[in-house]
């Protein structure tokens, strides 16, 4: 592996050589599909070595997708927990955005290990970001924890990664306006499906089954996303400003339409509702807040859309996802009622501090059980009596620690909030900040 990264640096001072005069590239500290970042230090005038993050975007991406990314950057960013830009290198199709590097752990790794007051601060701190860039007009699409970085030792926040942000109908970011003017035109990345088509969704034993059976049927589900051919390299001379030539304006757009991570996704996407507005982030925010009080992460694993609306369905209700979805313009069916739960309880039981609750809990509900699965567990541990499986989340320990006895209801009712199925009432980063739940937070 350090061999592969190794090699990786070499790469990116061939295909950007302006770099090497200002950094000393020393890892890789990110992989996505559409980026590698790494880890570079360059001496500042004040003679200090400062450490920065240089995203490397993938060349195939569209330029008016980079430059709006950049964009985002520069215009919203570098306050209110969003990053800023400290500087972009280009050289023919490969561009590099240089941002302040913030040192940050995984979400993964400490999930479990903050205190109550620890995730109310991160909760708070996200939706000051959140309340930051819908002010612009940035839908950020893809709110999760990988792109919200959180120092905790220093409490430190940065939103990060605008490649797939969109913008509202009047967005400040120029770029994204072009951008949706693009899509309009159907270059692949829209949704083209009209409202009130019908999404049938019949989850057989979505009990105690491994796997899940679903069948769909209508035009809103058959979208397969486009494979489409790359386009020959960039050569024209245009800069990664708010001005693209025409030449990059006409490139074919190259890369499948994006979206982001399936156990993020508001019902409305997953439905492939035509308005979203920036209330899709604000589910996000809800999914990894679901997440930070349960200690579940990922709390939705979804390989697919529909499995990711099933599982929603699990937590917020079958009746209650058909009534919001007729709503924003779709019909969701779904072969069997699943009740709505209690999010306290949905939480408290997978955090562990119920221990009767605890103790009746099968194992399939442990780490590698999907979370999603409670429902039925919290269902089934009713009626059974097989205690064979108890090795149980109660080993962990922290439930009793870290203020989580006295978790307010406020909290709940905010997560509620959230996590509102029908996008128009859904609570806005605005008025989540005003909640009382932060009454006494000022900054
Ligand atoms: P992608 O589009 O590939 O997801 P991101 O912008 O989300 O790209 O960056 C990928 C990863 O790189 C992030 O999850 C984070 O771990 C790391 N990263 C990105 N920007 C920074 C930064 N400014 N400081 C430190 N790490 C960063
Ligand atoms: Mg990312």
């Amino acid at each position: 592996r350090p061999g592969d990264v190794e090699m990786d640096i070499e790469y990116l001072y061939e295909v950007v050589p302006q770099l090497s005069r200002v950094f000393r590239i020393t890892d890789k500290i990110g992989e996505g599909t559409f980026s590698s970042v790494y880890l570079g230090e360059a001496q500042i005038t004040s003679g200090k070595r400062e450490k920065f993050a240089l995203k490397h975007l993938i060349p195939t991406s569209h330029p008016v997708r980079i430059a709006a990314e950049l964009q985002c950057l520069t215009v919203a960013g570098g306050k209110e927990n969003v990053m800023g830009v400290t500087y972009c290198f280009r050289k023919d199709h490969h561009v590099v955005i240089v941002m302040p590097y913030v040192e940050h752990q995984a979400f993964v790794d400490i999930v479990g290990t903050l205190s109550y007051e620890e995730v109310r601060q991160y909760i708070y701190h996200l939706l000051k970001a959140l309340k930051h860039i819908h002010k612009f007009g940035i839908i950020h699409r893809d709110i999760k924890p990988t792109n919200f970085l959180y120092n905790r030792r220093e409490k430190k926040y940065a939103l990060v990664d605008f490649g797939l942000a969109q913008g509202t109908p009047d967005t400040q970011i120029q770029l994204l306006k072009v951008l949706k003017a693009k899509t309009q035109r159907g270059d692949g990345s829209g949704h083209l499906v009209k409202p009130s088509k019908a999404v049938e969704i019949t989850a057989r034993k979505l009990a105690s089954s491994k796997r899940r059976v679903l069948s769909t049927r209508g035009p809103a589900t058959s979208q397969k996303p486009k494979d489409v051919a790359l386009n020959p390299p960039l050569t024209c001379n245009c800069y990664m400003t708010d001005r693209i030539c025409n030449i990059c304006l006409s490139r074919k757009q190259q890369v499948a339409p994006r979206a982001g991570t399936p156990g993020f996704r508001a019902p409305e996407v997953l439905t492939k509702c035509p308005n979203q507005g920036t209330a899709i982030d604000m589910w996000s925010a809800g999914v990894i807040l679901l997440s930070l009080l349960s200690s579940r992460y990922p709390f939705f694993k979804a390989s697919d859309d529909l499995v990711a609306l099933t599982q929603i369905m699990t937590i917020r209700g079958s009746k209650e996802m058909m009534q919001a979805a007729k709503k924003f313009g779709k019909a969701v069916v779904c072969s069997r009622e699943l009740p709505q739960l209690d999010l306290r309880i949905l939480c408290e039981t997978l955090r562990g501090v119920h221990p009767c609750e605890e103790d009746s809990l099968p194992t399939e509900f442990q780490a590698s059980r999907h979370p999603a699965d409670t429902r039925q567990d919290l269902t089934d541990s009713e009626t059974q009596s097989s205690q064979s499986h108890t090795d149980s989340i109660k080993s962990t320990g922290w439930s009793r620690d870290g203020g989580w006895d006295s978790v307010p209801d406020d909290m709940y009712d905010l997560l509620d909030k959230l996590l509102d199925l029908n996008p128009a009432t859904r609570i806005t980063a605005a008025m989540a900040l005003r909640h009382p739940v932060f009454k006494d937070i000022s900054d």
